[in-house]
């Protein structure tokens, strides 16, 4: 990896330069430690608006970022493109693809994967949403399908290439689905109007009674009303068991069901991305046990944050969500004990602060939950959306373009490019 060894300073080596890793690599004090930092992609994706360049309302640069623009470069700081395959916890080493390296503490911040609780079919035949490649490639196959539909006599055809199945009632599912409603509203009749509107359809799958199920009971209502209203087939209590590319099957309410499909989108599950070589007992539910200092158990230096951590507490048994907040506060929060450590000082508990939740529904259209009880929903509720969105993506050139495809929305002016097929 071409990182000269200095033996005064203590190497941390850090996989993963999402929200978690990176605040590590921001705060770590560089006179005692060196800070290797290693990541798949040489850029930070800001995935809660992957859908927006799913559904074309964002070009994909607008929500990805240089890592290296990010943190400063300087004496003690290094930065490599290279995908981790392997820790050996007894020799204090990773294996990658561009070679291995030692490390005096490693911090895992890989974050998550889809999880399709072993259902190989839909595995291999549905699309995901956890990367700008997938969001790019389902833009593809949206504006593509379109393009097919619309030379095709065949009414049955078009319908299926026109029918949109999203499974997983979650904020990435409803804002999918909303976003495809937007496009059936407005971008659809504009672009193609000899394509009758009614032929495309859209559903959305959610396995409980509720969607948005980590927000108030009132929000999620609101949210439910407002998908209907933009015209998505919403149905709760619904499984989805199998799908052939074709059909999907579903069991909604105990009876067997199925929908015409050829797009169905998993927004179903995640679980940790997990790096190989620790012993599998101290994995839980797909991501690293941690202690309230965020130590992996039965290791002294070695660390996970964020989504492949999981945190049990009395408030939290099944671990912190798995958002952006709790991985930004465990690598503040970590990078604090790690300098304290470093001189002796003693290292705090991490303690979770639960900020809220929001989820964007469409136009004008948003619901949020603050605590102490504080909810909006519509029009305000949507500034706010736009405005925490805004200030939280990485660098002032993407916040720019983002507001400016957001304001030329309204003149659906989205990009309808079709790159790849
Ligand atoms: C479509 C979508 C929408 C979302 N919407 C929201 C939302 O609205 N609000 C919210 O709070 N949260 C949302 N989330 C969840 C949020 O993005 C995650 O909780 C957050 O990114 C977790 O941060 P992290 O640091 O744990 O991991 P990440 O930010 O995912 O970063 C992990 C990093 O590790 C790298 N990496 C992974 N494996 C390896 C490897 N083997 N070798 C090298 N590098 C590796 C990746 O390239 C990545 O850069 C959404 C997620 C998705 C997918």
């Amino acid at each position: 990896m071409n990182i000269p060894y200095i033996t005064s300073l203590k190497r941390v080596v850090i996989i993963g330069a999402g929200f978690g890793g990176l605040q590590i690599a921001k705060r770590l004090n560089r006179n005692y430690f060196q800070v290797v930092l290693l990541d798949k992609n040489n850029y930070h994706t800001f995935q809660p608006l992957l859908y927006q360049v799913a559904t074309a309302v964002l070009e994909p640069d607008s929500i990805a970022y240089s890592i290296r623009n990010i943190i400063k470069y300087n004496n003690n700081f290094y930065f490599r493109v290279a995908k981790v395959y392997n820790i050996d916890p007894n020799q204090n080493k990773i294996y990658s693809n561009i070679g291995n390296i030692n490390y005096d503490y490693l911090i895992i911040a890989t974050g998550s994967t889809t999880n399709f609780f072993c259902q190989k079919n839909i595995e291999s035949l549905s699309l995901t949403m956890k990367s700008i490649q997938d969001s790019l490639d389902l833009r593809n196959l949206i504006f593509q399908n379109f393009e097919t539909a619309i030379i095709t006599n065949d009414v049955n055809k078009r319908k299926l290439l026109m029918t949109f199945v999203i499974v997983g009632g979650g904020a990435t599912g409803v804002e999918l689905s909303g976003s495809l409603a937007e496009i059936k509203n407005y971008v659809l009749p504009r672009d193609y109007p000899d394509i009758d509107v009614n032929d495309m359809n859209i559903y959305l799958i959610q396995a409980s009674n509720k969607i948005l199920e980590c927000m108030s009971q009132k929000s999620s209502e609101q949210a439910l009303k407002d998908l209907k209203e933009l015209g998505v087939n919403i149905w709760l209590n619904s499984v989805v068991t199998d799908y052939d590319g074709k059909i999907v099957n579903i069991i909604n309410n105990n009876i067997n069901k199925q929908i015409k499909s050829a797009n169905v989108i998993w927004a179903a599950g995640v679980k940790g991305a997990l790096i190989d070589g620790l012993d599998k007992l101290v994995i839980e539910h797909g991501r690293f046990l941690v202690d309230n200092y965020n130590r992996i158990k039965k290791y002294e230096n070695i660390f996970a944050i964020g989504d492949v951590a999981m945190i049990k507490d009395e408030k939290y048994p099944k671990g912190h969500p798995m958002t952006v907040q709790p991985a930004i506060q465990q690598g503040i929060r970590l990078a604090k004990n790690l300098n304290n450590m470093i001189v002796g000082k003693k290292m705090k508990h991490f303690h979770y602060v639960n900020m809220g939740y929001m989820a964007i529904i469409g136009r004008n259209k948003a619901v949020c939950d603050f605590p102490l009880k504080l909810r909006f929903k519509g029009f305000i509720a949507w500034l706010i959306w736009m405005f925490i969105h805004l200030i939280n993506l990485y660098g002032f050139r993407n916040k720019i373009i983002t507001l400016i495809n957001w304001m030329l929305q309204y003149y659906n002016k989205s990009i309808k490019l079709i790159i790849r097929k």
